[in-house]
C-alpha cells in the first residue's frame, strides 16, 4: 500500500505521517527533508539558494543517509529549501530516490507537496492535509521557539505565506492537491483527532475495492 500525504507548511502532515507509519508499520519518507538538506548544503557551501548550478550540484551529491535532522529544521533552511525546490534540475535529481522508496515491496508512506500529483500518482490513498494560516503559524512558531529561535508570530505567518505562495506558483511540480485526494483540515483538531481521521481514511481505502 502506498500512502501519499501532501499539504502546505506546518499543516501537521509530518506528525500525521509518522502516526500512520507506526499504525500501519510502513516506512516513511519525509520528502521535505530532502529539499531542506539540499538547501542546507547550498548555504553551507556559501552559495545563494537561487544559484541554480550550485543547487543542482548539491542535489546530485546528496547522501540521503547523512541528513542532519536538527540543522535542516532551522527556518532559514526551510526558506532555502523552497527556493531550491523550484529548480527543475533539483527536482529531477531527487526524483529517482523518491520513486525507489515508494516502490518498496511492502509499501510506503511519502509526505511532501507533489506526492499525489507527481511522485506517486497511483498511490492507494492520497490525503491532503491543511489548516488555517493562523493555526499553522502558531504551530511553527512554537516549534521554532522550542529550537531557541527568537521570531515573532507575525514573522512566522509572513514566512509561511511567502513559502506557500512560492511552492504553489512554481512551474516545476507546483504544490497542489491531487484531484483524487481527500482533504483533511486540521485547524480545529488535536494531534490525536487528526491522526485518527487520517487512519480512518487509510482503513476505508484498504477495504474499498480498487477501481
Ligand atoms: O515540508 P517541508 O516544510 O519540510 O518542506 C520544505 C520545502 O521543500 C517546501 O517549502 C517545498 O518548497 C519543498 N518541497 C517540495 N516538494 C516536496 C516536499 C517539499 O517542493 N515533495
Amino acid at each position: 500500500m502506498i500512502i501519499a500525504v501532501d499539504g502546505p507548511t506546518a499543516s501537521g502532515k509530518g506528525t500525521i505521517s509518522r502516526r500512520l507509519a507506526a499504525d500501519f508499520a510502513l516506512p516513511l519518507l519525509d520528502t521535505g527533508a530532502l529539499y531542506r538538506a539540499v538547501g542546507l548544503a547550498v548555504l553551507d557551501a556559501g552559495e545563494d539558494p537561487g544559484n541554480g548550478d550550485a543547487a543542482i550540484r548539491a542535489a546530485r551529491a546528496l547522501d540521503t543517509a547523512r541528513i542532519d535532522e536538527t540543522r535542516i529544521r532551522a527556518s532559514e533552511v526551510g526558506a532555502a529549501a523552497s527556493i531550491v525546490a523550484a529548480n527543475p534540475g533539483v527536482r529531477a535529481a531527487l526524483f529517482d530516490a523518491q520513486r525507489a522508496f515508494a516502490a518498496r515491496p511492502g509499501g510506503a508512506i511519502l509526505d511532501g507537496r507533489d506526492i499525489g500529483t507527481v511522485i506517486c500518482p497511483d498511490a492507494d490513498v492520497k490525503i491532503y492535509i491543511t489548516a488555517s494560516l493562523p493555526a499553522r503559524a502558531e504551530r511553527r512558531w512554537k516549534e521554532l521557539q522550542a529550537r531557541g529561535e527568537s521570531v515573532t508570530l507575525d514573522d512566522v505567518a509572513a514566512m509561511i505565506q511567502e513559502r506557500d505562495a512560492r511552492d504553489a506558483s512554481r512551474a516545476a511540480a507546483p504544490a497542489a492537491m491531487a484531484a483524487d485526494a481527500v482533504l483533511l483540515d486540521t485547524t480545529y483538531l488535536s494531534i490525536d483527532e487528526a491522526a485518527s481521521a487520517a487512519r480512518a481514511l487509510v482503513e476505508a481505502a484498504r477495504t474499498r475495492p480498487r477501481a
